[in-house]
C-alpha cells in the first residue's frame, strides 16, 4: 500500500492492527494540506482509537509521467488545467484490489450538498474513497467511469478539494459510534433532530454582569429539558424555519 506517510505527522493508526470501522482513502495531489485537520482533537483520537483510519495518498506517485504532471491543457481550449484519468484511474484501481469501497466520493460544487442526512447515511459505511480536484477540475471521464458519488460543500467555489474534504471527514468521522466522549452528544447537535441546538453556558454564572438564564442553575431537570426544547424550537423558527417546513410537510 502506497500511502503518503509524514515524518511529522501522528501515526493516527498506531493502535489499529488490521481493522478499524471506518477506512477512509483521500486521493490529492497536495496532501500536506490535509495533514492539520486530522492530525489534532477529536478525529486524531478516533484514529489513536482504531475507529477510522484515514489514507492520504498522493496522486502523483501514480503518473507515469518523468515530471510527475498530473494535469494538462483542456481539450478545446480556455483557461486552467485539467487534472488528468490516468494517475487517478491507476490509483483507484490499487486500493480496488484491497478491498471493496461503498463509494468513490468526487467533491465538486455541483454535487449533492452536504447536509446532516447525507453526514449520517456516509457514516454508516466501511470504506470510502475521497478524490479532491484540483485547477479546472477532473477530466469528466474520472466522474463518469470511477466516480459514484458527488459531494459539494456548499454553493460557491474553492480553489481544490481538499479543505472539502476535510469537512466532510470530519462531519462523519464524528458520527461513528464512540468517537465522541459522551454518546449522546453528536445527538444533541443542530440539524441532528431538525432543530437548531439551544443556547448552552458554563461558569462563571455571572460574568460583569452577563447572567446566565435562572433555569440553567435550577437543578430542575425536567423544567431545563423543555427550556431547551423551546429555545431550540424558537432559533429553528427564526434561523432556520425551512427545517420545521420539512419535518411537519
Ligand atoms: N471549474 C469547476 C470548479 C473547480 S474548483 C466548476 O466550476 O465547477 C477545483 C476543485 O475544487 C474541484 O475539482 C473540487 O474538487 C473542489 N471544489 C471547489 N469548490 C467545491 C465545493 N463547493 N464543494 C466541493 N468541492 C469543491
Amino acid at each position: 500500500m502506497n500511502s503518503y506517510r509524514y515524518s511529522t505527522w501522528p501515526d493516527i493508526n498506531k493502535n489499529v492492527i488490521n481493522f478499524a470501522v471506518m477506512r477512509i482513502d483521500i486521493l490529492t495531489i497536495f496532501p500536506p494540506m490535509l495533514e492539520g485537520p486530522f492530525s489534532h482533537s477529536i478525529i486524531r483520537r478516533a484514529g489513536e482509537k482504531g475507529l477510522v483510519d484515514i489514507r492520504l495518498h498522493d496522486i502523483r506517485d501514480y503518473t507515469k509521467d518523468k515530471h510527475r504532471r498530473v494535469d494538462d491543457y483542456p481539450f478545446g481550449g480556455g483557461a486552467g488545467m485539467v487534472m488528468m484519468v490516468e494517475p487517478v484511474d491507476r490509483l483507484i484501481s490499487s486500493l480496488r484490489k484491497e478491498r471493496d469501497y461503498d463509494e468513490v466520493i468526487y467533491m465538486s460544487p455541483d454535487g449533492q450538498l452536504l447536509d446532516q442526512p447525507l453526514a449520517n447515511r456516509i457514516s454508516a459505511m466501511h470504506n470510502i474513497i475521497i478524490l479532491c480536484g484540483h485547477y479546472k477540475g477532473v477530466d469528466e471521464r474520472i466522474r463518469e467511469h470511477l466516480v459514484t458519488m458527488e459531494v459539494s460543500v456548499g454553493d460557491y467555489v474553492l480553489s481544490g478539494g481538499e479543505l472539502p474534504a476535510a469537512i466532510l471527514t470530519d462531519a462523519v468521522v464524528r458520527l461513528i459510534p464512540g468517537v465522541l466522549g459522551d454518546e449522546t452528544s453528536a445527538l444533541s447537535d443542530s440539524f441532528q433532530d431538525r432543530l437548531i441546538s439551544p443556547p448552552v453556558y458554563t461558569r462563571p454564572s455571572d460574568y460583569k454582569g452577563w447572567k446566565v438564564p435562572d433555569i440553567l442553575l435550577s437543578g430542575h431537570d425536567r423544567k431545563i429539558d423543555e427550556w431547551r426544547h423551546e429555545q431550540a424550537l424558537k432559533r429553528t423558527r427564526e434561523r432556520r424555519p425551512g427545517l420545521l417546513r420539512e419535518q411537519t410537510g
